[in-house]
C-alpha cells in the first residue's frame, strides 16, 4: 500500500536534529516562551521576509487572534473563499465576525479576485485569501481591491510555507498572515503549533499580548487575552526542520512535475502548471467527475488518497445558517476533488506506479 502520508518517514531525515532539539529543551529547564520560540520567530520572520513572527498554539488561533487584534465592530464582514478547509471560516466566527463567501476560480481553486468587489458591502472590513494547496493567490489584485475599499488583508498561509508571489514569499504579501505547523504541513511540528507573520509593529505588539493572557509583561493584564503560545519544544523541533524546508519543497516540485507531465487520463483535471517553481505543492489535487469510483479504483491498486475537502463549509452542520447559499463552483469542486499522494517521502517508483494506475483507469 502506498500511504497518502507517512509522517514518520517524512521526519526521518530530521531524526538526529529533532532528538538534539528535544534534549536541549529538556536540559534548559525553560519550557514556555524562551530562547527556542524567540529564535524560531526570528528565523521564520527572516525566511518569510517580514519584521515580525509571533508564535502561537495553532493555525486556527493565528487567524483568530489577528482578526481579534484588528478589533472590528462585532458582526463586521470578512470575505473568505467558499471552498476550503473549515479553519478559515471558523477563525472569522470565533472572532465574532461574519464570513461572506466568495467563489473560487475553478481552474486554480483559489479565491477569484474578479468576484471580490461584488461581495463588498458597508460592513466589510477584511479579506482572508487562502493560499490553498501551496499556491499563492493573486495578491497584487487582492491588495489593489483592499486598498480601494479600505479593507485589511489576512493571508491564510497554512498550506504555503515557502510559496512565492512575484518574487516575495507567502506571509509577506499582505497586512498579516496566519500559519499552521500541524504535523502534515510543509513545515510540520510534532504536535500543534502556529504563528503569525506581519510587518506591522503595533499589530505585533498586540498579538504578543493577546497570545499570553493579554500582556507580554508578567503580572500586568491590559486586555482579555488567550493562552495560545507556541511552546519551546515545538519551536525547537521547527528550528531543526526549517533548514530543510526548501529542500523538501524542491522534492515536492519534482514529484508534482512528474504527475503533471505523466498523467494523461482525459477524465482527470490537473492543477495549474504555470508556476511550478513558485508553488510549494502542499497537496496535489486533481478532479474527477466520478471521484468516489476513481478513489476506490486507486485504493484497490494499493494507492491511498484523500479529499481536500469533501464538504464545503456552508454545507457543514456547524454552519447550517449558510445552508441555503448557492455556491455552485465550490459545491462541484468539493464533489470532484481528490488528492494524490505527494510528499517528500514518496519515491520516484511510487509516483510512476501511481501515474500508470491513473492513466489505466477507463471512463
Ligand atoms: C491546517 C490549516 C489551518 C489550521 O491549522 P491548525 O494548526 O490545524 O489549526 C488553517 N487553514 C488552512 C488552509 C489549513 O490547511
Amino acid at each position: 500500500m502506498i500511504p497518502f502520508l507517512d509522517l514518520k518517514r517524512i521526519n526521518e531525515p530530521y531524526q538526529d536534529a529533532i532528538q538534539a532539539a528535544i534534549e536541549r529543551v529538556l536540559q534548559s529547564g525553560w519550557y514556555i516562551l524562551g530562547q527556542e520560540v524567540g529564535l524560531f520567530e526570528q528565523l521564520f520572520a527572516n525566511y518569510c521576509g517580514v519584521r515580525h513572527c509571533i508564535g502561537v498554539a495553532n493555525g486556527l488561533d493565528a487567524l483568530t487572534l489577528v482578526l481579534k487584534a484588528w478589533a472590528f465592530a462585532p458582526g463586521s464582514e470578512v470575505i473568505v473563499p467558499s471552498n476550503a478547509y473549515i479553519a478559515s471560516v471558523m477563525s472569522v466566527t470565533q472572532a465574532g465576525l461574519t464570513p461572506v463567501f466568495v467563489e473560487p476560480d475553478p481552474l486554480t481553486y483559489l479565491l477569484d479576485q474578479a468576484r471580490i468587489e461584488a461581495a463588498i458591502g458597508p460592513n466589510t472590513k477584511a479579506v482572508l485569501p487562502i493560499h490553498l494547496y501551496g499556491r499563492c493567490c493573486n495578491m497584487t489584485a487582492i491588495n489593489v481591491i483592499a486598498r480601494r475599499y479600505d479593507l485589511m488583508v489576512l493571508e491564510d498561509a497554512a498550506q504555503a510555507h515557502g510559496a512565492e508571489w512575484e518574487g516575495r514569499r507567502a506571509g509577506s504579501l499582505s497586512d498579516a498572515a496566519g500559519w499552521s505547523f500541524y504535523p502534515s504541513k510543509n513545515l510540520g511540528a510534532l504536535g500543534d503549533a502556529g504563528a503569525i507573520t506581519t510587518n506591522d509593529d503595533a499589530l505585533a505588539d498586540r498579538l504578543r499580548a493577546l497570545r499570553n493572557y493579554g500582556s507580554a509583561v508578567k503580572y500586568r493584564k491590559d486586555v482579555v487575552g488567550h493562552n495560545s503560545r507556541l511552546d519551546e519544544l515545538q519551536a525547537a523541533i521547527l528550528l531543526a526542520k526549517l533548514p530543510g524546508l526548501d529542500r523538501d519543497n524542491e522534492r515536492r516540485r519534482v514529484l508534482a512535475e512528474c504527475y503533471l507531465t505523466g498523467i494523461d487520463n482525459p477524465d482527470v483535471s490537473l492543477p495549474p502548471a504555470d508556476r511550478i517553481p513558485q508553488d510549494v505543492w502542499h497537496l496535489f489535487v486533481v478532479r474527477h467527475p466520478r471521484r468516489d469510483a476513481f478513489r476506490s479504483y486507486l485504493y484497490e491498486r494499493g494507492i491511498s488518497t484523500d479529499m481536500h475537502y469533501p464538504v464545503p463549509p456552508h454545507h457543514q452542520q456547524a454552519y447550517r445558517v449558510f445552508r441555503d447559499l448557492s455556491l455552485p463552483i465550490s459545491e462541484q469542486l468539493h464533489r470532484e476533488v481528490i488528492s494524490l499522494p505527494l510528499n517528500p517521502a514518496l519515491t520516484d517508483e511510487h509516483v510512476r506506479y501511481i501515474i500508470d494506475a491513473v492513466n489505466a483507469m477507463e471512463g
